[in-house]
């Protein structure tokens, strides 16, 4: 199969956090089952080429529209591990994509509208249509009625449009006119039946045109599946999702075992295999990455109780009160903490620069607010816990890259955290599940895993074993896309 993703991210080149891992993990895995993939991405100024062995212009001039201006793009083609990489460069004077960052613009909904509607052109002009299109999130999710009301023929090359929900609350909830913008008429598209949004009927969302318009729609973990289809998870679209259920399926994330592997992460000091019957090398190794880690961050060097790390958006998402809240306990615990952050709403900057200040040269406490790759893997290496305390959770990532380094995830039970952590509890237990956003369960969760690390050293390996023994690959969760890629029929479209 020829299998299009278009994103708004790609690790290692352009990551801002989950979606960037899973569209490589995801496309790698395809390349490998034997696809031919590709993935359209925004060429980003903080792409650093030299990921790249060659690069060459593939379309000198592309032209789409915008509010009633044609735009000339360059679409540079690269590969990169055998996926093949287009880059949308526009040459427009918003210098959509020139602004040192991936989100966080003033006029994301401007960048991103424009990028859709300049990647649907790219693909429209494109002799071989792909069989598969794949896209991800609202940046992308207007391509879907553009391809449908719009390109005609494109639409009908397309054997399946396939949408991925990769988070329900960033919906794109844009006035119509932004529509317009990008050649639909938005006062057609704002009723009930089509993109109105149902919080605000004056607006048009993206998310909702998605779902309505695509083929499938996928989610990142079969608990979320479930959660989305409730008012609390929705956030707003109960109604949509209910009515395009049959076609709504979950299918939980898998980490790329290749970038996340121990025995060869070239980011840490002392490598060990993600083999659990190697637990005594683990053990040893962790503990010397530990070592390396406090130093270079001036943290003491000898503790009794547990590292805890935390490696997270700081978004209202991820329960910011509780991740400060966990900080204080880990430490009263005789712990040490350490928070890897990009703070993503400015509302929670001040509660957060203020407990860097409390707790500066703190030998037990340590907070970093950038996005540091290199650092998030070495803590992946040295930690004994990581604490993902998440509101709710789609998927979640850190708690399965943790499982492979050998990181005992304490996580809520929300989304996919509850679908890859088995708690203490159970069987084959991999990690401490608490149920509540409240800080006395917090407080319980850690009371549990610092007796179980301190007192029961046994019990502590074999959750270490059974987290690496998971099986964290894409394999069966790129099994079950190319099932989703060939099943139903083909929406029709009433125009
Ligand atoms: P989300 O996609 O909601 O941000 P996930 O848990 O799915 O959360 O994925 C987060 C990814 O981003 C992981 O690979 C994690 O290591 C990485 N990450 C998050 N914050 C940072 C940071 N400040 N520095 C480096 N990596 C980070």
């Amino acid at each position: 199969m020829h299998i299009t993703h278009v994103a708004t991210e790609f690790s290692p080149f352009a990551k801002a956090g989950g979606l960037g891992d899973v569209i490589h993990g995801l496309s790698r895995q395809q390349v490998k089952d034997g696809h031919t993939v590709s993935v359209i991405l925004p060429k980003y100024d903080i792409i650093d080429i030299k990921f790249f062995e060659a690069i060459e212009i593939y379309v000198q001039d592309l032209w789409t529209y915008e509010d009633g201006v044609e735009f000339h793009n360059t679409v540079y083609k690269t590969s990169f591990e055998d996926i093949t990489i287009y880059l949308i460069e526009p040459h427009h004077n918003c210098y959509y994509f020139n602004r040192g960052l991936i989100y966080g613009a003033m006029n994301d909904t401007e960048r991103f509208l424009y990028f859709s509607r300049t990647a649907t052109e790219f693909l429209n002009n494109e002799k071989q249509k792909p069989h598969i299109l794949h896209l991800h999130d609202w940046p992308t999710a207007a391509m879907v009625p553009l391809i449908r009301f719009l390109t005609p023929q494109l639409n009908a090359e397309i054997k399946s449009l396939i949408f991925n929900v990769h988070n329900m609350e960033h919906q794109g909830r844009i006035h119509p006119k932004y529509l317009s913008r990008i050649g639909l008429n938005g006062a057609d598209f704002l009723s009930k039946e089509r993109m109105q949004d149902p919080v605000k009927p004056e607006m048009i969302n993206l998310l909702k045109g998605a779902i309505t318009y695509s083929d499938q729609v996928v989610t990142v973990s079969p608990t979320y599946a479930q959660e989305i289809k409730t008012p609390e998870f929705s956030f707003g679209l109960t109604q949509t999702v209910e009515k395009f259920k049959s076609k709504l399926h979950g299918i939980l994330n898998g980490i790329e075992i290749d970038t996340w592997n121990p025995k060869t992460d070239q980011y840490i000091s002392h490598k060990y295999p993600a083999n659990s019957t190697f637990i005594h090398d683990i053990i040893r190794n962790k503990e010397l990455n530990k070592k390396a880690l406090f130093k270079e961050l001036g943290l003491a060097p000898k503790i009794n109780g547990p590292l805890v790390i935390c490696i997270t958006r700081i978004a209202s998402q991820k329960a910011p009160e509780l991740i400060l809240h966990a900080l204080k306990q880990v430490n009263e615990l005789g712990g040490t903490f350490i928070l890897l952050g990009s703070i993503c709403e400015p509302q929670l900057e001040k509660d957060f620069h203020q407990a860097k200040a409390v707790y500066k040269n703190h030998p037990n406490i340590h907070l970093c607010f950038e996005f540091k790759e290199d650092l998030a893997h070495k803590l992946f290496a040295a930690a004994d816990a990581i604490f993902i305390p998440s509101k709710f959770e789609p998927c979640g990532l850190t708690q399965i890259i943790s499982m492979r380094y050998g990181t005992v995830p304490i996580g809520r039970n929300t989304g996919g955290l509850k679908d890859t952590i088995t708690d203490i509890s159970k069987p084959l237990s991999t990690g401490f599940i608490f149920n509540d956003l409240a800080k006395i369960q917090v407080d319980k969760a850690l009371e549990k895993a610092f007796d179980l690390y301190a007192n029961h050293p046994s019990k502590w390996q074999s959750l270490i074993q059974n987290g690496m023994n998971r099986d964290a690959s894409w394999a069966p969760a790129a099994a079950l896309y190319e099932k989703i890629y060939t099943c139903g029929d083909k929406l029709k479209i009433a125009k």
